[in-house]
């Protein structure tokens, strides 16, 4: 327990999981760029940070879990990050966002100059898996830096897995959200099919949840489904990022590209901030 955690990210994932390192015993410094985020972490027994540059002189690992590409960038890379802090070498940076592999490795080879070691280690599991230290975390860096950053992991995830150097992690990350976007797809086509006979999506979600095809998935979306209620835990405008970030890496077989289409429309619809499972309602519009 004698590493000190810096953790930049107090989002819906954020923080559940900074709060369940200091309920494990580490030492946590916060740093949220709305500040107000920072209060319920600090009632835990955080330290508030006002700045990067104040989490990154406290921390030997500093932890990143923010929304994208462009936000990470800034953290690690921008004029008051990570990399302009000074006293960096020896210290290891794991981002645990979402964001794509030319990312992680553009920023671990900057981590590298500056003698520190860099993990790309996104999660698969929403908000209650993350409350419960139940996220998969798969992770791309060097093993070194990997066996530092695992008690840390321990808390974090039931299951951590190694898949090689920088980018790996991200690229299982964005496979596996493909699955998801498959699952949240299926579900909103099944209901709406069954809708259109007079069957009711409680009825509807009950056959599936019952039968060998319900999953984890289809159960803590089930109430989402049943009462058209979308309160984000995984908000769509994310799993719009991870289908471009995909794409962009050469996603090119039919049904994958065509949801990540809907998913795209439906983020311009205005349904960004709405829970993922929301592309019901992109579909139920685009069929009446
Ligand atoms: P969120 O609730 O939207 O929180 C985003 C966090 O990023 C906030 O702390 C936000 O700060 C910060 N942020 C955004 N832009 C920033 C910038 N330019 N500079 C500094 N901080 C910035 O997102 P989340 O649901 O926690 O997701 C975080 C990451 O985990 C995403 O990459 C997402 O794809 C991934 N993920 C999410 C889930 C899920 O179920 N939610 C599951 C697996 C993976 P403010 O508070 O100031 O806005």
């Amino acid at each position: 327990m004698s590493l000190r955690i810096g953790w930049i990210g107090l989002g819906n994932m954020g923080a559940p999981m900074a709060a369940n390192l200091i309920k494990a015993g580490f030492e946590v410094a916060v740093y949220n760029r709305t500040e107000a985020k920072m209060a319920a972490l600090v009632d835990l027994g955080a330290k508030p940070t006002a700045s990067i540059a104040e989490l990154v002189a406290f921390a030997d690992v500093i932890v990143t879990m923010v929304s994208d590409d462009a936000a990470v960038k800034e953290i690690y890379d921008g004029p008051n990050g990570v990399f302009s802090c000074k006293g960096l070498s020896g210290k290891v940076c794991v981002d645990m966002s979402t964001v794509s592999p030319e990312t992680s490795k553009d920023l671990a080879y900057k981590a590298e100059v500056e003698l520190m070691l860099y993990l790309d280690a996104p999660v698969s599991g929403s908000v209650k898996p993350a409350q419960d230290g139940q996220l998969v975390i798969m992770v791309g860096g060097s093993r070194l830096a990997y066996n530092t950053a695992k008690p840390i992991f321990d808390v974090l995830g039931k299951l951590s897995l190694f898949l090689g150097d920088n980018g790996a992690g991200n690229s299982a990350k964005l496979a596996i959200n493909l699955m998801l976007a498959f699952y949240f797809e299926g579900m909103a086509e099944m209901t709406l099919f069954a809708n259109k006979s007079g069957i009711s999506t409680s009825d509807m979600m009950a056959i599936l949840n019952e039968g060998a095809m319900g999953c984890g998935i289809s159960k803590i979306k089930t109430s989402n489904l049943v009462n058209d209620d979308f309160a984000p835990a995984f908000a769509l405008k994310h799993l719009a990022k991870d289908l471009r970030l995909a794409k962009e890496q050469g996603l090119s077989t039919n049904v994958g590209l065509t949801i990540e289409e809907n998913y795209q429309h439906a983020l311009d619809g205005g349904l960004g901030d709405l829970d993922s499972a929301a592309i019901i309602k992109y579909l139920k519009g685009k069929a009446e």
